[in-house]
C-alpha cells in the first residue's frame, strides 16, 4: 500500500512540474513571458480549485491558474493581457468565499492571491494618521487581527468571519454590528495600492489617485487588484460583555436596534436575527446559549412562530472593570424585550471577533461546510422593513418553512457610508438602512433549488410591492439594464472608471457586469 502511495506521489509531481513547464498560450497563441509561464498552473487541482467557491452553485473553469510570488508577477500578468491581440480575462481569488462565482475566470487566468509573499501585516504609526497597518490585499482578516493584537491595537470594523481577505471584503463592503458605528471595513481604509486592469501600479487615497481609491472600494473588483491596504487602527479592547435579548414583536425589536445604534456611547456591536423552527437559536453564526437556554428560546420561537433576537456587544478592559456594569445597566435601560430573555456572556474581545470559526470547524467535521449555500443579502430602506417582515420573513420563510437559517437582520447609519465610493446601499434618503442576510446552506440540488426559487421569488416581490432593496454581494442580475439599475445614480461614473482603468474589461469577469457569457 506503501508503494502504491508514493507512486502516486512521484506521479502527481511529475505531471505538477510537467504542466507547470508547458508554455500556457493565451487565446490568441501567443507565447506569454517565460516568467509568467513558469507561474501558470494547469493541473487538474488548481483548476478544480478555482473553478469553484463557497457558494458551490456556480462552476467556470478558467484556462490557468496563476500563483504571483510577488506584486511585479500581477504587474507583468495584467500587462501581458492588456498588450495581447486578443486579451483574456484575470479574475483575483482571496479564499474565494464568494457564493456567485465573482472570483472566477471562464477561460482566462485565476490569480490565487495566497501565492503572494510579499504582501505581510505591518503596524504602524505616524503623527497624522495615528495607528494603522499596511496589509497585503491577500492577508485574511484573522492574521491582521492577530498580528495588530501583538501591539494592543485592532482594525475598528469586521465582518462576521475572519478567514475572508482584505482585498475580498473591500471589493464589496465589509459588514458586521460594528458598521453603524466605524461604517463598513471600506470606509476604515487610508490607502491602498492597485494594479489597473492595463498592468498600471498606482497608489491611492482620499488625496492621491482619489478617482481610483473611491472607485476600487466597493468596486467588485471592477478597477483593480488591491495588493495592500492602509487599515485604521485603535487600541484593542481585552474582553466584552455580550448579551443577547429575545422579541416577540418585530417593530419592538428594530424600534430597540435603533435607539442603540443612535446613542452616545452606546454598544460597539449590534445585530439580530430570527429564530423559527428550521433556524434554532444557536447557529453555525454564533453559538451562543446553553443547552437550557436554547430549550427555553425554542420554545418560545415554537409557541410564537417566529421571535427576534438583538444580540448588543460592549467592549472593555481592565480599567472599566469598575464602571462597566453601571454603563451597561444605562445602556440597556428602556429596552422592552421580552422579560426573562436577556442573556449573557463574558468573552475575549478575540474570542468574540472570532465567534464564527468555532462552528465552522464544527460544520466542516461533520462534512456540512462544503454544501451550496445559495445566499441572498439585502439592503432595504428603514420604511420598508416592517413590511418586509410580514411580506417576507413571516409570510414567505416562516410559513413555507422551505429554508433553513441563519437568517441576520440589523440597521447601520447612512452617514457612516461614503457616497463617493462604489458601495451601493439603499437609496431612500433615510438617515437608517438594514442589511438583512438569508444564509442557509442546502446539502442536495433539489433543496438549492427550492430555496434559490424562494430568493427569486423575495426579489420579485419587493419590486413588485414597492420595497427598494439592494443587493449586498449582488448575484442575481443578467442584463446590463439591471447593473444600471443596481447602481442607479452611480453608474455612469462606474462605466467610466472601467473605460479608465480596465478598458479591456480584463478584470473580475466572474461579477458579470460587463460580460454576460
Ligand atoms: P473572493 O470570493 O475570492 O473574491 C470576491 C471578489 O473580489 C471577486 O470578484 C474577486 O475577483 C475580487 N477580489 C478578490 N481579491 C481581490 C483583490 N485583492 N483586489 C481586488 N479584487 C479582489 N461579508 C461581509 O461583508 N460580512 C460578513 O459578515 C460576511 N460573512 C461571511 C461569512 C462566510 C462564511 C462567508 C463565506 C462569506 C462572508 N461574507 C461576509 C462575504 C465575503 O465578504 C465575500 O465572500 C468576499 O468576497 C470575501 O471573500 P474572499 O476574500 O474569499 O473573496
Amino acid at each position: 500500500r506503501a508503494y502504491i502511495i508514493i507512486l502516486h506521489i512521484i506521479n502527481n509531481l511529475v505531471s505538477i512540474t510537467l504542466t507547470k513547464l508547458t508554455p500556457w498560450r493565451n487565446t490568441s497563441h501567443e507565447t506569454l513571458p517565460p516568467e509568467i509561464v513558469t507561474k501558470l498552473f494547469h493541473d487538474p487541482t488548481s483548476i478544480k480549485t478555482a473553478s469553484s467557491d463557497f457558494g458551490k452553485l456556480v462552476q467556470e473553469t478558467p484556462t490557468a491558474v496563476f500563483h504571483p510570488s510577488t506584486v511585479s508577477d500581477i504587474v507583468r500578468l495584467i500587462k501581458s493581457s492588456y498588450t495581447a491581440s486578443s486579451p483574456f480575462k484575470i479574475a483575483a481569488r482571496g479564499r474565494g468565499h464568494s457564493v456567485g462565482g465573482q472570483a472566477m475566470a471562464k477561460d482566462g487566468v485565476v490569480v490565487e492571491m495566497t501565492s503572494l509573499v510579499d504582501g505581510g501585516i505591518k503596524v504602524c504609526w505616524s503623527e497624522s494618521l495615528g495607528f494603522y497597518c499596511d496589509a497585503g490585499g491577500e492577508q485574511l482578516w484573522i492574521d491582521v487581527l492577530r498580528t495588530t493584537m501583538e501591539h494592543g491595537l485592532s482594525p475598528v470594523s469586521w465582518t462576521d468571519y475572519l478567514y475572508l481577505s482584505v482585498g475580498g471584503t473591500l471589493s464589496n463592503a465589509g459588514i458586521s454590528g460594528q458598521a453603524f458605528l466605524h461604517g463598513p471595513q471600506i470606509s476604515n481604509v487610508l490607502e491602498m495600492d492597485v494594479i489597473t486592469g492595463k498592468g498600471d501600479f498606482m497608489t491611492c487615497s482620499k488625496s492621491t489617485n482619489s478617482d481610483l481609491f473611491y472607485g476600487v472600494l466597493g468596486g467588485l473588483g471592477q478597477f483593480g487588484i488591491i495588493t495592500r491596504a492602509r487599515i485604521v487602527l485603535q487600541k484593542a479592547p481585552t474582553r466584552v460583555k455580550w448579551f443577547r435579548m429575545i422579541y416577540e414583536d418585530f417593530a419592538t425589536f428594530t424600534k430597540d436596534q435603533e435607539h442603540l445604534i443612535s446613542i452616545n456611547h452606546g454598544p460597539n456591536y449590534v445585530e439580530g436575527y430570527l429564530i423559527m423552527k428550521k433556524s434554532p437559536a444557536n447557529n453555525w453564526r454564533s453559538s451562543f446559549f446553553s443547552i437550557h437556554d436554547e430549550a427555553k428560546v425554542n420554545s418560545l420561537a415554537s409557541e410564537c412562530g417566529i421571535v427576534y433576537s438583538l444580540d448588543v456587544v460592549k467592549y472593555y478592559d481592565e480599567f472599566d472593570i469598575q464602571t462597566i456594569d453601571e454603563e451597561l445597566d444605562e445602556m440597556l435601560k428602556g429596552l422592552s424585550f421580552k422579560t426573562g430573555f436577556i442573556f449573557k456572556k463574558d468573552v475575549t474581545f478575540v474570542d468574540f471577533l472570532n465567534r464564527v470559526r468555532t462552528e465552522e470547524l464544527n460544520l466542516q467535521s461533520k462534512g456540512l461546510w462544503n454544501v451550496h449555500h445559495p445566499w441572498l443579502n439585502l439592503f432595504i430602506p428603514k420604511s420598508g422593513i416592517l413590511d418586509f417582515n410580514q411580506r417576507v420573513f413571516i409570510d414567505i420563510i416562516q410559513k413555507e418553512n422551505k429554508s433553513s437559517g441563519p437568517f441576520l437582520v440589523y440597521p447601520m447609519n447612512r452617514k457612516k457610508w461614503d457616497y463617493r465610493m462604489s458601495a451601493v446601499i439603499s437609496e431612500e434618503d433615510e438617515d437608517v438602512f438594514y442589511t438583512v442576510g438569508l444564509l442557509p446552506a442546502a446539502t442536495n440540488a433539489e433543496n438549492w433549488k427550492i430555496i434559490e426559487n424562494q430568493n427569486n421569488k423575495i426579489l420579485k416581490l419587493c419590486d413588485e410591492i414597492g420595497i427598494k432593496i439592494k443587493q449586498y454581494l449582488p448575484r442575481y442580475y443578467e442584463t446590463k439594464e439591471e447593473w444600471m439599475k443596481h447602481f442607479g445614480a452611480k453608474w455612469s461614473v462606474f462605466e467610466e472608471r472601467k473605460a479608465k482603468y480596465d478598458p479591456k474589461m480584463i478584470l473580475a469577469p466572474g461579477q458579470k457586469i460587463f460580460n454576460f457569457n
